[in-house]
């Protein structure tokens, strides 16, 4: 059906080389003046046209994963893997093809869209096919010297069936053919594409087919196995070839080894494969149902990689851990603040104290407390009174606006609230308020408490982002919280001896690691103040005077303290560093690592599954993962039609387990949408994360970033959405979209883009906003804007977005330089700021 080339060009121009070269029917400027000629008919221009209209609008970019990062330029080291479509199957796919009118090559091309589209979740698809230029008369068989490369697009998509995709594959095929004459390098230079130099220009992968009819895989006398690996070229990032042959159909796999590692193709090959079987058995059924994975792919990657089965108390609640602690060592120092100390047996005491009050106050199981209180150690009597209580703790961060707070008393419908003198005017609240700087707090007896909380309680709630524009309250039991402190201590050498900084503020959920861990198990804790907080010379004080063993932050923090010399003695005090709340890059661990002797952990968790989820020891690595899932605890990647993605394919974590938390609070319809039946365990849930991830062969995890608008900023979990709902409600701003984007330093930041038809300055917009949410969540910058750019499917254009730099708003008229010196200041403060901003002199 005139499609050829591909190996066979190789080898025949190998075997044609030199003498051997046969006498040609034409010459090349014939060649070229007949093409000339063509161009300008009749015939020629409609084909122009339609290829110009097949490739309109945005051409998709195809996502295939990669082992490597891609270089800037293309690399065209390649080698390849072949296998063999048995005889049986390759029947069947040519009965398939044949009862729906199409050829085997439209079969074979139809399985590999549906590969391509298992493979990225894609749903515009362009493969490359080589087609040799048969229509002049005189090139019937000089094949391949006058090759044409015919772009197959195609739409797969998961509700679509096999014989559906087939069909499409079909028409576009045979639209392709007839319009087969114009040249590929003219399309690229007509539809005017933006060279990416690190890809192949409109598609990157190549499709080829070649019909033998001939009896043995001998080729021009060549055989296809003998061929060597070495010095191989790939022209394109991923090239199958397929040849009919009487015992099956050879496929060969040329790929690009700057991308690809060998055991990745083959496992493709292995999947395409299998796509061929389950299609042939069941020809109607759907994309998305097609069983990619073989059987033992399957259980590796769902058992093998999730074993994760351990024993832990988990009939104990927190306090009764922390409890028994106390018995063990009721002198050992439990925590320090400042020049403020207490012992397990001091600790235990207070918080029994305080814990007698509430159960008065009618605190019990499931009984929200709110606890809003500086950085002391009534964070941690706090925490204990309420769990010894029976309670479940609210932790709220002093620091956010008064309205934020009052939502989050509100919507959980908190009556008790913990708090000290200095914070009592932040508190507009009905209900109960406890001073737990007053000495009446603690008037009662202080012996252990009779057990009331089972471990399936709920220990705490923790408000996160919410996109919709509140924050949303996510419910914590007890139990999910032991089996974190077994995976903890499992993974990472918590001992009773150790120290470890309490860094983290109290309404993230990690407050815990650092403070109700090490505390069930007999360590002593250090907690850092505020300015120890914001500071890192400080910090850096802090850790080498008191000897810390174990510090945890996030990887912004790590930034801070790794920027400065001074600030980085503290490093190489330092036993264990555990980095972790967002995406840990690989050049900032290099850095690290050079300078600390402490183990490096990448920990991975969001608070809907208790904490952190997945851990790595990255001592010994190079390569920064988030690692494996930790006891009771498993993870699956799986695409947009919940089917589970093969290894190194990227698809959504979700995340099951003893971790689970039991939902969001009042928020039935959400809570069913996050957390969805786990369909590889009966009757259990899993979470769905919104991270994207693959799976490595070796059962680690990398992380690749979200599916949604879910952001993280300097750490903190930020819903895009929240801030845009916000500013829509300011009376001035009419529409509002808000971006994550990285200055020169490559630091986040947050900027937003507004309509209004109003004047708008900088104060007011920031002190409006400054009400409703914490500072973190302030944008930056502010942006007016006409309208919100739409790109072709409807969405918000993020890159056309970005270039709107001209309207900032700055709350100040721009007023230019007026001098030498205005000029020099000017050129000064833009070397300075990071940002592309205009600067005029005020
Ligand atoms: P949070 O609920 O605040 O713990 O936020 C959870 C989210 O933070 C996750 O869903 C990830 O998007 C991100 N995250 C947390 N830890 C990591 C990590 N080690 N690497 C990359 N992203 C992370
Ligand atoms: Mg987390």
């Amino acid at each position: 059906d005139g499609i050829s080339v591909g190996i066979l060009f190789e080898e025949i121009s190998k075997l044609y080389s030199g003498e051997n070269l046969p006498e040609l029917k034409i010459e090349y400027k014939d060649y070229v003046a007949w093409q000339a000629d063509k161009y300008h008919t009749e015939r020629y221009k409609k084909q122009e046209k339609y290829w110009l209209e097949k490739c309109k609008g945005d051409i998709p970019v195809l996502d295939m994963p990669t082992d490597y990062m891609r270089p800037p330029n293309q690399s065209f080291e390649g080698e390849r893997c072949n296998f063999k479509i048995p005889k049986k199957i390759a029947d069947r796919l040519k009965e398939v093809a044949r009862s729906n009118n199409a050829t085997l090559y439209m079969g074979l091309l139809a399985a590999y869209n549906a590969l391509l589209y298992r493979y990225t979740g894609q749903e515009d698809i362009l493969v490359g096919t080589p087609i040799a230029g048969r229509s002049h008369p005189d090139l019937q068989y000089v094949v391949g010297m006058f090759v044409n490369t015919l772009i197959m697009r195609n739409s797969p998509k998961g509700e679509q069936s096999f014989i559906e995709l087939l069909s499409k594959v079909k028409d576009t095929a045979l639209e392709a053919y007839e319009n087969q004459d114009y040249q590929f390098e003219m399309l690229v230079d007509k539809l005017g594409i933006k060279r990416d130099l690190s890809r192949n220009p409109l598609f990157d992968t190549m499709f080829a087919f070649h019909n033998m009819n001939k009896g043995s895989i001998d080729i021009a006398g060549v055989k296809i196995t003998d061929y060597k690996n070495e010095n191989r070229m790939a022209k394109f990032d991923l090239t199958l070839t397929a040849i009919d042959l009487d015992d099956g159909i050879f496929i060969e796999l040329e790929y690009r080894t700057k991308l690809f590692k060998r055991e990745t193709i083959e496992r493709l090959g292995q999947h395409y494969l299998n796509i061929i079987e389950e299609v042939t058995k069941n020809p109607s059924i759907k994309l998305r149902e097609i069983n990619i994975l073989s059987k033992s792919e399957k259980v590796k990657i769902i058992d093998g990689f999730n074993e994760t089965e351990s024993e832990y108390p988990m009939e104990k609640t927190l306090h009764e851990l922390f409890e028994e602690q106390a018995e063990k060592t009721p002198d050992n120092i439990a925590i320090v603040c400042g020049n403020r100390k207490l012992t397990y047996r001091e600790l235990n005491k207070k918080s029994n104290q305080l814990a007698r009050l509430l159960r008065g106050k009618g605190v019990g199981p499931d009984v929200i407390v709110g606890i809003m209180v500086e950085r002391s150690i009534e964070m941690i009597i706090g925490i204990y009174g309420i769990l010894k209580a029976g309670g479940t703790y609210l932790p709220i961060d002093p620091q956010h606006p008064i309205e934020r707070i009052k939502y989050m008393l509100q919507d959980s419908k908190t009556q008790v609230l913990l708090t000290q003198y200095s914070l009592q005017n932040k508190a507009e609240f009905d209900g109960e308020i406890i001073n737990l700087d007053d000495e009446k707090t603690y008037g009662q007896n202080c012996m252990n408490l009779g057990k009331i909380s089972k471990s399936t309680d709920l220990a705490y709630v923790i408000y996160t982002s919410g996109s919709t524009g509140n924050p949303k309250g996510v419910m914590i039991e007890h139990k999910s919280i032991i089996n974190f402190i077994k995976g903890m201590t499992d993974e990472i050498d918590f001992s009773s001896n150790k120290t470890i900084l309490a860094l983290t503020t109290i309404s993230f959920d990690i407050f815990l690691l650092e403070t109700l861990l090490p505390l069930s198990i007999g360590m002593k804790v250090i907690i850092a103040n505020e300015n120890q907080q914001k500071n890192p010379w400080a910090l850096n004080d802090l850790i080498i005077n008191n000897q810390i063993d174990i510090v945890q932050v996030t990887p912004s923090r790590l930034q801070l303290l790794i920027e400065n010399e001074k600030n980085q003695s503290c490093l190489k005090e330092l036993k264990h560093l555990l980095v972790g709340g967002e995406a840990f890059p690989q050049a900032l661990f290099e850095k690290v690592k050079s300078r600390t002797e402490a183990k490096i952990y990448n920990m991975y968790g969001p608070t809907e599954t208790t904490i952190w989820s997945t851990v790595k020891d990255l001592t010994t690595n190079n390569n920064v993962t988030i690692g494996k899932p930790i006891v009771n605890t498993q993870a699956y990647i799986v695409d947009k039609n919940n089917c589970i993605q093969p290894i190194g394919c990227k698809g959504e974590l979700c995340i099951a387990g003893d971790g689970l938390a039991r939902g969001y609070l009042n928020r039935q319809e959400l809570t069913k949408e996050k957390f969805i039946n786990n369909s590889y365990v009966l009757g259990e849930r899993m979470y769905r994360t919104g991270d994207v991830a693959r799976w490595l062969p070796d059962g680690n995890i990398e992380f690749l970033g979200r599916i949604d608008n879910q952001v993280k900023i300097r750490g903190y979990r930020i819903e895009l959405g929240e801030i845009e709902n916000q500013l829509m409600k300011y009376y001035k701003v009419k529409e509002a979209v808000v971006l994550d984007r990285k200055d020169e330093g490559n630091n986040k930041y947050l900027c937003a883009y507004i309509i209004s038809d109003e004047e708008i300055n900088l104060e007011e917009i920031r002190e409006y906003l400054l009400k409703y949410l914490p500072e973190y969540m302030i944008p930056i910058n502010f942006i007016k804007i006409d309208r919100i750019p739409l790109n072709m499917s409807g969405k918000i254009d993020r890159k056309t977005l970005i270039e709107l730099n001209d309207n900032i708003v700055t709350g100040v008229d721009y007023i230019p330089p007026r001098n030498r010196i205005e000029e020099k200041l000017v050129e000064i403060w833009q070397d300075i700021l990071p940002i592309d901003k205009k600067i005029g002199i005020k």
